[in-house]
């Protein structure tokens, strides 16, 4: 017999306050397009002083906002956001150092577990991963969010749903399984990354078993696209694919996209999530922007430099509150994602939700060449626009020089597809960057697939893009 009593997951949520809160699709788009400005604002500015209450609790946040001179009290809606100090990734790990295992920004006790929890976690490229307690009601939720997603995306009740990230310790796959299974009617299917089960036996699952929608990073469905090839599967005549959830990256000019969308045959859909808050947005069929889970979370824009929040349009880091999150609560956490929003409208697709354009970079990631900001993701509408390349980059920055004449130098390394002029490519490729950066970099261009150690590229996360040699 155990010592307490068993916290039981099918008792420790009031599903029917869960779906009146956080309807599931496609409830939302219904409950958003009959809800006016004020009527959200009023919602989320309930949902925002309740979690302000859970956060005053924890030390984390007590700490520093004492230390600014906050006292309960002082907040007392959305309009004094502001007043609240942001934190990054980096006081997390901080936390986490300072009070190990899990930091001092969780409030949940395992010693008393009065609900089920689980952990899941995210970075760790240097020390353990981060990780992010989740009871249940932040499970269902950010499952909820990317049912929004998958329906708004064109899928169907009886659909298979083709997971192609591991259920391991991030949490996409997680939510797209559960999303799948318990908020839209689903099949999933959880076949894991390519190192879990292999790029052809996912193809062959898909043509035998019949997936119509698939979950995957936007560079995986490019190697898909080419183990397709390789294996002689005719993807669009022997598949029966209807949409592709993914990640796009940094695609303003639409390059990715489209060399997927010629592959496949079917319509890419980019989103943009986040371990700690779930999916913020997800694309509608429209292709137009990034549906905001509104009634989870509220996002402000700010400025680099100063953290000032921007207006409308203005790209900058992206900073988030989550309104559903108390274990623990997530209060202005600046991700340091580059991005600008658009104003709550309505859309042809029937929702009504402030919209958020694709990524744009990351802050963190910045690399100051003198003088001049550049952001080593950019690079890719460069390199995926170019048919001479596979698409594949890594930016490698480094210290050159000493003394007077030490500086910085960006590197950007492009895998070349067989056959081409190598020297043509760098050429066009040494302008073109210089001409999107605003300085110039170096670029060597190297054989196709030989990246992949470098970048990760077929691995469990996304794929990186800056190797930092200073
Ligand atoms: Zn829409």
């Amino acid at each position: 017999m155990p010592k307490k009593p068993i916290p039981y997951y099918w008792s420790s949520v009031d599903w029917a306050k869960l779906v009146d809160e956080f309807p599931p699709p496609p409830f939302f788009d219904e409950v958003m397009a009959d809800t006016s400005d004020d009527a959200l604002l009023e919602l989320q500015n309930a949902r925002f002083l309740a979690r302000m209450k859970d956060a005053w609790s924890v030390p984390f946040y007590r700490n520093r906002w004492s230390a600014v001179g906050l006292e309960p009290g002082d907040i007392r809606g959305l309009d004094d956001l502001e007043k609240i100090p942001t934190f990054t990734s980096d006081d997390i790990k901080t936390s986490i150092e300072a009070h190990p295992p899990f930091g001092d920004h969780q409030n949940f006790a395992l010693e008393t577990m009065t609900a089920p929890l689980k952990i899941q976690s995210s970075g760790g490229t240097s020390g353990l991963p981060r990780p992010t307690l989740f009871d249940p009601v932040a499970w269902e939720v950010q499952a909820i969010q990317f049912a929004r997603a998958f329906v708004a995306q064109g899928s169907e009740v009886g659909d298979i749903l083709q997971i192609t990230l591991t259920n391991s310790l991030g949490n996409t796959a997680w939510c797209s399984s559960t999303a799948a299974q318990h908020w839209s009617g689903l099949v999933p299917l959880t076949t894991g990354s390519g190192a879990v089960t292999s790029s052809v036996r996912q193809l062959e699952l898909a043509r035998e078993w019949g997936t119509a929608g698939w979950v995957a990073f936007g560079e995986y469905m490019k190697i898909l696209a080419e183990t397709a090839k390789t294996a002689g599967i005719d993807l669009k005549k022997e598949l029966p694919t209807r949409f592709i959830h993914t990640y796009l990256g940094v695609d303003t000019e639409g390059h990715l996209r489209k060399l997927l969308e010629d592959a496949w045959g079917a319509p890419v859909y980019d989103n943009y999530g986040t371990h700690e808050v779930g999916l913020i947005g997800y694309e509608c069929q429209q292709q137009n922007g990034l549906h905001v889970n509104d009634d989870t979370a509220v996002l402000q824009i700010t400025d680099r430099e100063t953290g000032r929040a921007l207006p409308d349009g203005a790209a900058g880091n992206i900073v988030v509150t989550s309104l559903h999150r108390s274990v623990p609560p997530i209060i202005r956490y600046n991700l340091k994602d580059l991005m600008y929003r658009e104003p709550r409208e309505k859309c042809a697709c029937g929702a009504r939700t402030t919209k958020l354009s694709g990524f744009l970079g990351r802050s963190d990631e910045m690399v100051k060449l003198r003088a001049t900001s550049v952001y080593p993701r950019a690079a890719q509408d460069t390199v995926q626009g170019d048919e001479r390349a596979t698409g594949e980059f890594i930016c490698v920055v480094e210290n050159v020089g000493t003394g007077l004449s030490a500086r910085e130098r960006m590197t950007v390394r492009v895998e070349a597809k067989p056959e081409v002029d190598e020297g043509l490519l760098r050429a066009s490729l040494l302008a073109r960057l210089a001409d999107l950066f605003g300085v110039a970099v170096d670029v060597d261009i190297v054989p196709g697939g030989s990246l992949a150690p470098l970048t990760g590229l077929g691995g469990e996360g996304k794929v990186k893009r800056l190797l930092d040699l200073r």
